[in-house]
Formats: structure tokens, sequence, C-alpha cells
């Protein structure tokens, strides 16, 4: 956070000079005006006192008068430097230490940002490293392992290839995101109708489905939203993919969508086993998975799937909301322009 700190140190002696630069030009122009004022009166007045048909013998009472009105304008212009001084010192101490809040409140949200990039860098690198850190461990103890049979060592290959399709399908989770990450190319904007993005995601879970014997049941309407296709069906598909990993054998899911003034609902509900109160907050974070522990029918994932759809929804200017009843079932519901 050193850069942050000597960025912030910057921004405050920036703000405290444009402060600083303002205080003195008005102080100038503030001794100035009064200079010219109080100079114009005095002048007035002695030109006046001068003026005035005196004997002889009072000349030296109207020359120490006069001199009196000149040591008055002296004073008090002094008096006017030392307040127009101090002021612009009192400024410099209430600027300072405003400049400083300014400058931390602005580059408030590039901290934030830094440091959830440096947790997602660390959280990415800790994921890559376990499936490697099991192959590493599978290859040594094989190795030295001088009566490893052709059986073993094919089990062995087995598991590794397990580890390896884990790493792909985060490096393929970890690219979505990256490309999620990019604003949406307003050259890919098309109009979409949600028929035809929820045939297309149903198609590619034809197999899923049937294994688990599972029911997509898919009632749309014929809305159109705005958006990039390929995106919303992807978004569709983290939906539905989640909807049949975390549900039981035999369970429906139901799709459904609406038109609500300017915008399509959608909602993808299941009979899976839905999500505690205290982790739907996180559940949209990179990485986050709820219940990590539960080690009995333990689904694979690396929590960047609602990640990315709410990114997505994000750049489709929509949004996305959950409700779920643990053992019941969750629903997401998403919200795009119409
Ligand atoms: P992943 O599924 O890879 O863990 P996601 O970002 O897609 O990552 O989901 C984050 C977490 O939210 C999941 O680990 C899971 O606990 C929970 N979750 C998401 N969708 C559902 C769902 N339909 N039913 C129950 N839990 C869900």
């Amino acid at each position: 956070m050193h850069l942050i700190q000597s960025a912030t140190f910057k921004l405050t002696l920036w703000y405290l000079g444009i402060i600083m630069l303002l205080s003195i030009l008005f102080s100038f122009a503030l001794y100035r005006l009064s200079y010219d004022q109080m100079s114009t009166n005095a002048v007035r007045q002695i030109n006046a006192v001068e003026r005035l048909p005196l004997p002889p013998e009072f000349q030296a009472q109207r020359d120490s008068y006069v001199q009196s009105l000149v040591d008055q304008l002296n004073s008090g212009l002094h008096k006017l430097i030392y307040r127009l001084v101090l002021l612009d010192l009192a400024t410099f101490l209430i600027g300072g230490g405003g400049s400083y809040l300014l400058a931390r409140h602005t580059l408030q949200p590039v901290e934030d940002a830094m440091e959830a990039q440096g947790r997602f860098t660390a959280d990415a690198s800790h994921e890559l490293r376990t499936p490697l850190t099991a192959m590493r461990t599978e290859i040594e103890v094989a190795l030295r392992d001088k009566q490893l049979t052709a059986t073993e060592a094919r089990s062995l290959l087995a598991s590794n290839l397990e580890e390896v399709n884990k790493l792909e399908a985060l490096a393929r989770g970890l690219l979505r995101l990256a490309r999620a990450e990019n604003t949406l190319d307003p050259a890919a904007l098309e109009t979409v109708s949600v028929r035809g993005i929820m045939a297309e995601a149903a198609s590619r879970f034809q197999t899923e489905l049937a294994d688990k014997k599972m029911i997509l049941d898919v009632e749309v309407g014929s809305e159109y939203v705005s958006g990039d296709k390929a995106g919303l069906i992807e978004l569709v598909c983290i939906l539905i993919d989640n909807a049949i990993k975390y549900s039981p054998e035999g369970s429906r899911i139901a799709v459904r969508s609406s038109l609500a003034g300017n915008s399509v609902a959608v909602s993808i509900s299941d009979q899976g086993v839905g999500i505690k109160a205290a982790d739907l907050p996180h559940i949209f974070s990179r990485f986050y998975r709820a219940d990590r522990s539960r080690s009995k029918d333990k689904v694979d994932g690396y929590g960047l799937g609602l990640s990315i759809a709410k990114r997505i929804v994000d750049l489709h200017r929509g949004t996305i909301a959950v409700e779920s009843t643990p053992g019941e079932g969750s629903t997401f519901r998403i919200k795009l322009p119409a």
C-alpha cells in the first residue's frame, strides 16, 4: 500500500497547493483594495488639513497632525498584513487537513480495487496450487515405489487426470471472469429473444439432466432483451448448471419469464439444498463457496460462476437477486432491460 500512501501525499500537496494559491491571490487582492482605499482616505485628509489657512504658529501642530495620519495609515497597513498572514496560515493548516481527507476520499475506490485485486490473485494462486500439490505428492510417492505395478500407475494417471481437469476448469473460469470484466462490446449488442436463450441453454444440459433424472421445465413468453447473446446464454447456463449441481436426483427446475414495466424478469427455481441466510450476501463474490466443509455429496466448483453471472448482469444494467430456503430450494431472479 506504499503506492497509495505516496499517491495520497502527492494529491494532498496538489490540493493544498491549489487552495494556498487561491488564498494568497485573495489576500493580495484584499490588500490592494484596502491599501487603495486607506491611502486615498489618508491623502484626502492630509490635503484637507494642508489647505486649512492656519497662522504660522500652528504650522508645527499641523505637521505633527499630518505625521500622525501617516503613522495611522502605516500601522493600519501593518495590521492588515498581519491579519492576512494569519488568515493564510489558518488556511494552510485547515486546508492541509481538508486536503488530506479529500485525497484519501478520492483514492479510496482505487485502494479498494487494489485490495480486491490482491485478494483475487492470492485466492486464484491458492486454488491453482491445491490440485498441483495433490498431483505432485502422488507422483513423488509413486516414483519412490520400486514395485509400482501397471494397475497402480494407471490409477495414478487417472487421479492426475482428474486434477488436470480441475485445473482446466479453473483456468476456464478465470478466463471467463476476465472476459466478463471487460465492458460490453456495443457492436455485439443485439435484440435477443428470451425463448431463444433458454432453448440454447437447455440444449447444453441434456446429458446432465438425464443423468440426474431431473426435469427442466421452461415456460417463457415472447420477451426480448437487448444484449450480448453469448453473454446472456452463459448467464443462464451458470444458473442452470448450479441448479443441477445443488439439487437431488429426480427434482425439477422451473424457468419462467415475464414483462415487468421496462424490464424482463426471469426466474430460475430449483428444489435443491438451498443456501443458508449467512451465505446469501457472499455467494456473488469471487471464490466464495457456501459450506466448503460439507464433505459428503461434495460438489466441484471454484465459486466463480455466480461472480461471472453478476458481472454479466451488471454489464447489461440489470439486477440479480436470490431467495432461498435451506432444504427446500433456491430461486434466482434476473431483471434485464427489455
Ligand atoms: P460454485 O458453484 O463453483 O461453487 P458459484 O459462484 O456458482 O460457485 O456459487 C457460489 C456458491 O453459491 C456455491 O458454492 C453454492 O454453495 C451456492 N449456490 C449457488 N447456486 C446454488 C443453488 N442453485 N442452490 C444451492 N446453492 C447454490
